[in-house]
């Protein structure tokens, strides 16, 4: 980009009411010099010119600043080559553009008129004024077409799309996404009670609302973005090459919030709602009549709902999607907003009374969906890695728990579960220091599970990450044994302090003589390999007296005692 609106290249009568600004894009300097000079002696009313060298930088400045008209040079890399027109068609659809070419190729001039081109040059026959009237006359048909087609297709009220424009749009835009892969966004957008308004405050006020709001969801949008008037009150709106699905829940939000404000009438003020239904449209071969009907569909259920303002079309497979992604928002938000919840369950001894210790376990209180357990939402957000947040937060509260649990009981320990990620992650140790050192917390205080399968994804990482708590004086326990697949050389070199025999061997108990063989030689490997072992989800007295009469050296399940909250702890440990 050698020049902008503030350093033209060529500008004559400058103060000119209002300047025909042409937009070059030349990747030659001679050319594009020449060309200015031509421009020059033909034009004698106001005429800004700005230089681009590639269609790239083109579209990027119409988008910015907009252009009367684009003269494209067809022999500069990229512009010949099929969809370059459409890209700076797209950018500015009612812009003309004058492309030039070097040689008279009858197939090349009527591609590029297809491809919507106002008319075609030969560079080397070109001569100012030819040039001149070639641009003027482009400029001019264009114009008049320009103002045929906005009457036919605008809404005369707002003067926003109207129905068959936002059809037609969204044909392009679902013919692209095929190409593309990309999903389009389509939201259908319904004032409530709109009819009561009509009748309370007469027809003229019923426009003026519309129109204003037809105003703010003008203002919301990128220029690709498109919103029409769909009918009456219903607006619709187009979105295309959303950065993340996620965008287009946050769009329907901010949608909801901006249409709710208040609106200044002649006959006063009023506020309305609106409910919105939104279908992603990922499927090429959906129709854009199908794609609004699904929007419309996701609409209706939206307002029979009353609290909700939006609402996803429901096919089964974008309904998981966007649940998920509605899940992925609102798990985002969940740390800032203080929405987990820590539950403790004890360990308890099996040679001497009383707790050993209290596992941290993490539960989301949804604000929709009530309290989840960690299966509805640690896979996602291990996923997305928001698991590291939480674990920091789980951390951090456990570790404050038990710097006040231990006055009471000294040598209880609390224990932590920690994610595949957070055993990746190379940071963390670091900061598990300086947390439990801002905690006051002794670090024999804390014990971090890990559970087999997390160890199995990468054993070199894990065993260097365990080492590194190890070495902070923490206590390591290898969690759900028995359901991975670690060798027993990989177990051997673990770094780790404690088996947990995973559950599902604990409830086969007493079912049969192997059960308890497999228990018992899990017990006898852990000894041998000098390591605690604990036996997690004890259910009934007889699967007790087993682990017991196996050699077991503690447990844990809801015979001992479920999850509680760390206030019924405090009072557990007080009695
Ligand atoms: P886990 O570490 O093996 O935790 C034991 C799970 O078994 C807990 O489920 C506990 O409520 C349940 N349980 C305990 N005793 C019994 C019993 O007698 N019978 C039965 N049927 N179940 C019992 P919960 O709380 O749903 O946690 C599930 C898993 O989620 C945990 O398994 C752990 O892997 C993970 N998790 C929990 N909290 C966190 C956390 O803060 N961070 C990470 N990364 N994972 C966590
Ligand atoms: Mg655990
Ligand atoms: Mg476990």
């Amino acid at each position: 980009m050698i020049e902008s609106g503030d350093k033209p290249l060529v500008e004559k009568a400058a103060g000119a009411a209002n300047p025909v600004r042409i937009l070059l894009v030349e990747d030659d300097p001679r050319a594009a010099l020449l060309l200015g000079e031509m421009l020059r002696m033909t034009w004698t009313d106001g005429l800004v010119l700005a230089h681009t060298e590639r269609v790239s930088d083109a579209t990027q400045e119409l988008l910015e600043r907009g252009a009367s008209c684009v003269i494209l040079d067809l022999s500069i890399p990229g512009a010949d080559q099929p969809g370059s027109i459409e890209a700076v068609r797209r950018a500015a659809p009612e812009v003309p553009i004058v492309v030039l070419s070097e040689s008279a190729d009858e197939d090349e001039a009527l591609r590029a008129i297809r491809a919507g081109a106002q008319d075609y040059l030969l560079k080397p026959t070109l001569y100012p004024a030819l040039l001149g009237r070639a641009l003027r006359h482009a400029i001019e048909r264009n114009r008049s077409e320009v103002r045929l087609a906005r009457l036919a297709l605008h809404d005369p009220l707002t003067g926003l799309p109207n129905r068959a424009l936002f059809l037609d749009r969204l044909g392009v835009a679902l013919d692209r996404s095929r190409r593309t892969n990309a999903p389009v966004a389509v939201l259908f957008v319904d004032v409530d009670n709109f009819k009561e308004v009509n009748d309370s405050l007469g027809h003229g006020a019923g426009d003026e609302l519309l129109s204003a709001l037809a105003e703010r969801l003008r203002a919301m949008l990128r220029p690709m973005d498109t919103v029409a008037r769909f009918g009456g009150d219903e607006f619709t709106l187009l979105f295309e090459e959303l950065e993340s699905e996620r965008e287009v829940v946050l769009i329907a939000e901010r949608i909801s919030d901006a249409t709710s404000l208040p609106v200044r009438l002649r006959a006063g003020e009023t506020s309305v709602t609106v409910s919105i239904g939104v279908a992603m449209v990922g499927d090429p071969s959906v129709s854009p009549e199908a794609a609004i009907r699904n929007a419309d569909a996701a609409m209706y259920r939206a307002k029979e709902r009353g609290r909700a303002r939006y609402e996803l079309f429901d096919e089964s497979s974008s309904r998981r999607a966007l649940e998920r992604i509605q899940m992925e928002t609102a798990l985002s938000r969940a740390v800032d907003r203080h929405e987990f919840r820590i539950h403790y369950q004890p360990t308890i001894s099996l040679d001497a009374p009383g707790v050993i210790g209290l596992e941290a376990l993490v539960r989301w209180q949804h604000p929709e969906r009530g309290l989840l357990a960690p299966h509805e939402f640690i896979p996602l957000a291990e996923e997305t890695g928001m698991v590291l947040g939480i674990g920091a937060y789980v951390l951090e509260h456990a570790l404050d728990r038990i710097v006040r649990w231990r006055r009471v009981r000294p040598d209880v320990t609390v224990s932590v579960n920690l994610s595949a990620r957070q055993l990746e992650d190379a940071g963390f140790a670091r900061r598990l220091a300086s947390t439990i050192a801002a905690c006051g917390a002794t670090p024999a205080a804390l014990c971090l599970e890990v559970s087999e399968l997390a160890v199995t994804r990468n054993p070199a990482v894990a065993q260097e990450a365990l080492a590194r708590f190890r070495a902070l004086g923490v206590t390591v326990a290898l969690d759900d044994y028995g359901i991975g697949s670690s060798s027993l050389s990989t177990l051997k070199r673990l770094p780790v302090d404690m088996l947990k025999i995973h559950q599902s061997f604990v409830s086969a108990l007493g079912t049969g003589p192997e059960e308890a063989s497999i228990v018992g030689a899990v017990v006898k490997l852990g000894h041998a390999l000098g390591l605690e072992v604990v036996a997690e989800g004890v259910e009934t007295d007889r699967q007790l007296a087993e682990l017991r009469a196996l050699g077991c050296d503690a447990a844990q399940g809801f015979l001992l005692g479920r999850p509680v909250t760390g206030e019924q702890v405090d009072a557990l440990l007080a009695a």
